[in-house]
Formats: C-alpha cells, sequence, structure tokens
C-alpha cells in the first residue's frame, strides 16, 4: 500500500508541477483528487469483498473447510501495490469512475521480456550466476546427483532455474501470497489463472504445507526458492529430503527435486539438451523460425545451419527435432531448441527465459563463455500498444502472429519476415518503424 502512495504522490506532484498552479490551487486540487480516489478506493474493495464470497461454494466443492475459508479471506483487503493491475472503470455498476490520476499511477510497469531482448542478458549477471551455480553443485554434491539421477534433468539446469528465480533464495518473496493471488484473481490480467491459484493456495494453508505467514510469493503469486505457483505445488512438490513434509519454502532440496519433478512430468528428456546456438548462412529465410517448422537437425544442416565455434552436433542427435529461435531476428544470435526448450518455456512463457536458463547451465556444465558468438544489433524500440495495432493490421492481412499482445514472439517476427519479403524490405524478422509505418500505412490506419 505505501509504495502505491508514494507512486501516486509522485505522479500528482509531476502533474502539477507540468500545470504550474499557483500553490493554493495546486493544495485544493490534490486533496480533492485524494478524496476522489479514496471514495473509489472504498467502492472497489467492497466489491471485492462480495467476490470473495462468490468464491465460497468452489472453495467447498475443492475441500475447503468454512474455518479455512473465514480466517484467510475474512477483511482481506486488495494489494494495491501489485503491478500489472487492471483496475475496474467504474469500481462497481453505477460506482465511483476511476480517477485519472490513480489510472496513471498505477499504469503497467515494464517487464523485462518486453524490452529489447539483448537488455536480457547482462554478461555480469550471467558470469555471477555460473559462478554461484558451480559453487551450489559443489556445496550441495550428492543431492544434487540423486535428484539428476531420479528425474533426468541436469543438476545445471535446475541451479539455474533457482539461481534466475530467486538468486538461490536471496530475493526475499515480499507479498503474502494469499493476498496477491486473490488481488490478481479480482484485478489482474488473468482472473481466471489466479481464481484457481487462490482456491489451492487456500488449500496448502489448509493442509500445514505452509502456515498463511509463511505462505509469501512474488507479485505474481509465485512462491519458495524456484518460484512455483499453487497449482505447481499441488502437482509437483515432492518431499526429496525425507522429513515428511514437502517444503519448496525451506528445504532446497525439496525445491530443486520438485522442480525436476514438474520438468520431467511435462516433458523433459534427459537424454537431450535444451539447444545449441548456431549460425546462419549468409541470406538465411528467417521466416523458417518457430516451432511450426520443426525439423530434424540434420536438415538444417542441409540448410546450412551449423553450431558456432566450429562444434559439431552430437552424432546422436542428428534426428532430433530442432526449431530455429531467433530472439531478435536477424539481429541478434540464433538458436536450434529442441523439444526440451518448450519444457523450460512451461517456466516462463518467454524464449528469453528459455535461453537465458539454457545458457546459464551450460557455462555451469561446461565452462561456457557468457558471450554469445552471434552480436546484437541495435533494435528499436517500439511502444507495445503500437506492436499490438501492427498485429492486429498482420492478422488482417491473413497472418498468424500468435497472440495479439504487443510482443513480438516467434509467429509475429515470421509474420514481420513474410511481410519484409512483400514490401521488398531488408530482412530482419524483427519489428522497425520503417515496417511498422509502411504496414499501418497501407491499412489506412493514422498514426496517433
Ligand atoms: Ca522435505
Amino acid at each position: 500500500m505505501a509504495r502505491a502512495t508514494r507512486g501516486l504522490a509522485a505522479v500528482l506532484a509531476a502533474i502539477l508541477a507540468v500545470l504550474m498552479l499557483p500553490p493554493f490551487l495546486a493544495a485544493g486540487a490534490a486533496a480533492a483528487d485524494d478524496a476522489e480516489v479514496a471514495a473509489y478506493r472504498r467502492a472497489v474493495e467492497q466489491r471485492f469483498a462480495q467476490w470473495l464470497e462468490a468464491l465460497w461454494p468452489d472453495a467447498q466443492a475443492a475441500g475447503i473447510s468454512r474455518a479455512t475459508f473465514d480466517a484467510n479471506l475474512n477483511g482481506l483487503k486488495l494489494n494495491w501495490s501489485l503491478p500489472q493491475l487492471v483496475l475496474p472503470d467504474p469500481a462497481a455498476p453505477g460506482g465511483p469512475r476511476l480517477p485519472q490520476s490513480l489510472a496513471q499511477a498505477m499504469a503497467p510497469k515494464h517487464q523485462p521480456e518486453f524490452d529489447a531482448p539483448v537488455l536480457y542478458f547482462p554478461e555480469g549477471t550471467l558470469t555471477a550466476l555460473s559462478a554461484t551455480g558451480r559453487a551450489k553443485i559443489t556445496e550441495l554434491g550428492p543431492t544434487l546427483v540423486a535428484i539428476q539421477k531420479k528425474y533426468g534433468v541436469p543438476a545445471s539446469i535446475l541451479v539455474a532455474i533457482w539461481g534466475r528465480e530467486t538468486g538461490f533464495g536471496k530475493i526475499d518473496a515480499p507479498y503474502d501470497a494469499i493476498g496477491a493471488i486473490a488481488t490478481q484473481g479480482f484485478m489482474g490480467r488473468r482472473p481466471d489463472e489466479f481464481r484457481k491459484q487462490l482456491i489451492v493456495a487456500l488449500k496448502i494453508v489448509q493442509e500445514g504445507h505452509a502456515t498463511r505467514a509463511q505462505l509469501k510469493s512474488s507479485w505474481a503469486g509465485a512462491m519458495g526458492y524456484t518460484q512455483f505457483m499453487p497449482t505447481d505445488f499441488e502437482n509437483y512438490a515432492v518431499d526429496f529430503d525425507g522429513d515428511g513434509k514437502r517444503d519448496i519454502w525451506n528445504s532446497i532440496a525439496d525445491s530443486l527435486a520438485s522442480t525436476a519433478n514438474s520438468l520431467k512430468a511435462q516433458g523433459w528428456d534427459g537424454s537431450k539438451t535444451w539447444g545449441y546456438e548456431v549460425k546462419l548462412p549468409q541470406g538465411f529465410d528467417c521466416t523458417l523460425q518457430g516451432l511450426d517448422k520443426e525439423r530434424p537437425i540434420s536438415e538444417w544442416m542441409k540448410l546450412g545451419v551449423a553450431r558456432v565455434r566450429d562444434q559439431a552436433f552430437p552424432q546422436n542427435a542428428l534426428a532430433d527435432p530442432a526449431f530455429l529461435v531467433l530472439p531478435a531476428g536477424l539481429k541478434g544470435p540464433a538458436f536450434l531448441a529442441t523439444d526440451n526448450f518448450s519444457v523450460l518455456k512451461l517456466y516462463n512463457n518467454s524464449d528469453v527465459y528459455a535461453i537465458f536458463v539454457g545458457h546459464v547451465a551450460d557455462m555451469i556444465a561446461t565452462n561456457a563463455s557468457a558471450k554469445f558468438v552471434g552480436a546484437w544489433q541495435p533494435v528499436e524500440r517500439l511502444p507495445r500498444d503500437r506492436i499490438q495495432r501492427f498485429q492486429e493490421v498482420l492478422v488482417a492481412q491473413g497472418h498468424d502472429v500468435g497472440k495479439v499482445d504487443g510482443l513480438a514472439g516467434f509467429k509475429t517476427r515470421a509474420a514481420i519476415g513474410l511481410t519484409e519479403k512483400r514490401l521488398d524490405l531488408p530482412l530482419t524478422c524483427y519489428p522497425s518503424q520503417r515496417l511498422v509505418d509502411a504496414v499501418m500505412k497501407e491499412a489506412s490506419v493514422t498514426r496517433p
């Protein structure tokens, strides 16, 4: 709550500074604004209380007792400090409208996945994580060996996930998980998903796996050393240290084994790696990227795709299916990804996340360099809403862009390549101002 209030105060101050109102007027405007915001919040909280009560039939059906339900949800307040909330407007049917000042103060925060891909891979971070990761493997010794043996997931991958998710447990999970998850369920971007997570979180407390006070999470409800959602806990958590508890909050052995169990259950193949950095021949057709263009590694070799640093693909992997991943189109490193890459993306649905984890794991296991061989060339940064409108036009033109979400995922990047070919623009498979302008002009959509 304090964070949101500070953010709001800062935005109000900025607005007033821009308007350069005389001080007495500015103070009056701020007071009126505060009252408006307070009335709006009260109305939203009231509606939230009704929303919580309406959960009861589903909670009961899931085996939650009324005592657990009341103890955890009665009087629960929204956590307004969470990022990426979708504030109701009006607060309730016929209720107060969303005040402009609050809407601005709570505008979605930036997420790393939306930035230029290179920003996701600072060499210092990669180097530090892999060094600590190696030390952790030594420290945990036989436990990690046993986990790897049982689930077929390399220790280097597990340690890379642990490092990426929580910096090896050093990053505090600052939020009350039930408060954060309930807030996301009521006014987050994926309400149905979080409504389901909330019921499972209640179950975790009821079954005594963690107390309410121990149930801390990230803003998105992820818990423990490797950031499990409540349903991940329900489906995949295991007791590996043998104390009879599945403890992803305090036991590293339980956490890493639970992570290995989740990857294995979702298809991790212990005989394969996650992927390879590759070199593409000059003038390579970047529209061949993406899961739907998967083909055996031997076929990629026939197209001239080779591993970097003159390494050979393992002989026993040549028949394995692989797909091309170009996070920055032809303006950055290229990767051939195996089906294990798709399993990593179930953890966090982002190409750069899966590359990050795989790359750190390679650095841990083989002392690979932090630097990719392919250079990240400068890319233009376009606002997400502009990319989203551009995607809408591409869809209207008959392209499959995947989710219309303002992100340049592989389907959008491939559609960009096809469009660059059609318009006779240099082939990059990455959004540029020039291409977006050309396509928007074609569609007679005026620039805002
Ligand atoms: Ca345990």
